[in-house]
């Protein structure tokens, strides 16, 4: 699939533009504070309704301006079709092929993006909150359904809180309604614990080997689920329901007394060992740098065996920081099957033959 057109309109450092982009490589090239990685984060919004740098939309209007809007047309399975996005005080309009999609669960995954930026190092070295995104965001843009039960989800346990407050000052003293919410609670649960590990196995599948590539050979990455249940990886949602039952019995009096949700997917984590040694906390710069890179690559190939087409992909000021060795293999793997966008300061630092191919584009403050 690929971007064919972008217009953006009061978007961040833009107030005015429009580009057609080739449908293989495309290079942005410009100074710092131009607006490469303003450019790159309107294509991801484009495909996410979100920023990949700010949970704030807000943010993304241009100084002084009533509202920003990103349109763009993308070629996907051969067909055409518009995408926009609009956003304002007023909140935020996502719209497919001109209609308005009220959720946000059928506008995301119309279009596919897997972005690579150097914050992505935090996949590795940052929180779990980090790692949770990661897998949440993957899994939704091939199985919008997921971001349903996610945000359900994130509602209970708001409300469940609240309440777990509220008894924990002895406001109130009748369980029953907690025991609503955590049925209700425990449904969406079980239903992101299975998609998670589904994807967990297609994510293993891809990433061991690309690693392997990327480290000529010397190193094996795996990926562990770090959940708040023992439930293995192949259990049914029965099973893993039945399993959440008993935990959530188990720490119910805890749970008042700390007033918050202990258990379920909001506490769970992912572990990245590479031969065997937990990457986060013995890994170097550059493993973790692979590992972070080995994740992104098998996303690629991933959503081509789930969705039957390559995404589009966004490379913001990473391929300067990577090894001649890497740099050639992130691109001889993505080579004429892949739309990329390609950002840098200057293109000294990228060598590949790829690269002479492509599409310049020169941004200077927002032009
Ligand atoms: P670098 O090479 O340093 O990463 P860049 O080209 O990626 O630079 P961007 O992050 O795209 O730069 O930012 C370009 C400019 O956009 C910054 O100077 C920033 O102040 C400006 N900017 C950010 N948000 C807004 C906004 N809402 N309205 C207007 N300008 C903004
Ligand atoms: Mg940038």
């Amino acid at each position: 699939m690929h971007i064919n057109q972008l217009a953006l309109k009061n978007y961040r450092n833009y107030e005015q533009m429009q580009l057609t982009f080739d449908d293989k490589v495309n290079v942005i090239i410009g100074e710092n504070a131009q607006g490469k990685t303003n450019l790159m984060e309107a294509i991801y919004v484009l495909a996410f309704a979100k920023s990949h740098r700010t949970p704030r939309d807000k943010e993304l209007v241009q100084w002084e301006k009533e509202y920003a809007k990103i349109e763009g047309n993308v070629t996907k399975r051969n067909r055409s079709f518009p995408l926009e996005i609009i956003i304002s005080s007023k909140g935020k309009k996502a719209k497919l092929n001109h209609l308005e999609q009220r959720r946000l669960s059928d506008y995301i995954g119309a279009m596919n993006v897997v972005m690579f930026a150097p914050e992505d190092l935090n996949l590795v070295k940052g929180s779990p909150q980090v790692r949770r995104r990661f897998i949440d965001m993957e899994i939704g843009q091939i199985q919008p359904t997921y971001i349903y039960h996610l945000v359900q989800y994130q509602k209970i346990v708001k409300q469940r809180n609240h309440l777990l407050k509220s008894l924990q000052r002895k406001q109130q003293t009748d369980r029953t309604m907690l025991q609503v919410l955590t049925e209700q609670l425990i449904e969406h649960a079980a239903f992101i614990i299975e998609k998670r590990f589904t994807f967990l196995e297609l994510l293993r599948k891809w990433a061991d080997p690309i690693h392997q590539g990327i480290s000529r050979g010397i190193e094996r990455l795996e990926i562990n689920y770090q959940g708040t249940i023992e439930v293995s990886e192949d259990s049914n949602r029965e099973k893993i329901t039945s399993m959440y039952q008993q935990r959530f019995a188990e720490v119910e009096d805890k749970e008042i007394e700390r007033g918050t949700t202990l258990v379920g997917p909001h506490r769970d984590d992912l572990l990245f060992l590479v031969n065997g040694k937990d990457v986060q906390t013995y890994g170097s710069q550059g493993q973790q740098r692979t590992t972070a890179l080995s994740l992104k690559l098998a996303e690629i190939e991933l959503i081509y065996n789930e969705v039957g087409e390559y995404p589009i992909l966004l490379l913001d000021d990473v391929l300067s920081e990577l090894d001649d060795f890497r740099q050639s293999h992130l691109l001889n793997t993505i080579q004429g099957k892949v739309q990329t966008f390609v950002s840098t300061t200057s293109v000294d630092g990228i060598k590949h033959e790829t690269l002479e191919k492509a599409e310049l584009f020169h941004i200077e403050n927002g032009k």
